[in-house]
């Protein structure tokens, strides 16, 4: 980057309180939002509820496309609009990586660091795939690392996943 042009980023960033590629990158997610609720696409392809702000908004595919066809990933009949926090597969802003997509029949277990076939994995429901994030060994090697929780009577040891919601700290997430 030549002298001039640093100038020019510093500038922008001053003047927009953000790089010139993420104030693009916004603008973009802007301008899609209002053709979105302008063709009546903003309902969610997993909810179907109203996605109601640029923000919120993530696109989906419809089919996984990953490890499986690259043609799915650009296939536009393959595209849905979703809510960030409905949207199961990754989106195409660069979020939601964290949820690993493996090959069919398998999970992630998070302390092997690999796919495992799904068989191998206790049910929970609720969760992604309807199994835990931990095969079965992993599952028993991590209760007996954590002190088993009394919540009034019942002993929640069995269940890692789904403890209740903390109504004490009253702090909102905030989803940027
Ligand atoms: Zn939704
Ligand atoms: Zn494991």
């Amino acid at each position: 980057m030549g002298h001039g042009e640093r100038r020019r980023h510093a500038r922008i960033l001053s003047q927009l309180g953000m790089s010139a590629g993420t104030a693009n990158h916004r603008l973009r997610v802007q301008i899609m939002f209002m053709l979105v609720v302008k063709a009546g696409l903003d309902e969610c392809h997993v909810c179907g509820e109203r996605i109601e702000s640029a923000g919120l908004l993530s696109i989906e595919h419809k089919k996984p496309w990953e490890g499986r066809d690259a043609t799915l990933f650009w296939d536009l009949d393959n595209i849905a609009f979703s809510h960030r926090r409905c949207n199961v597969t990754q989106n195409l802003n660069g979020g939601g990586l964290n949820k690993k997509v493996g090959p069919d029949g398998t999970a992630w277990c998070t302390e092997h660091k690999d796919f495992l076939p799904l068989a191998l994995f206790n049910i929970a429901r609720g969760r992604r795939l309807g199994v835990e994030g931990y095969c079965k060994i992993c599952m028993s090697k991590v209760r007996k690392s954590r002190p088993a929780r009394r919540v009034g009577n019942r002993l929640l040891g069995s269940r890692v996943t789904g403890s209740p919601p903390d109504f004490e700290s009253g702090a909102a997430q905030a989803h940027v």
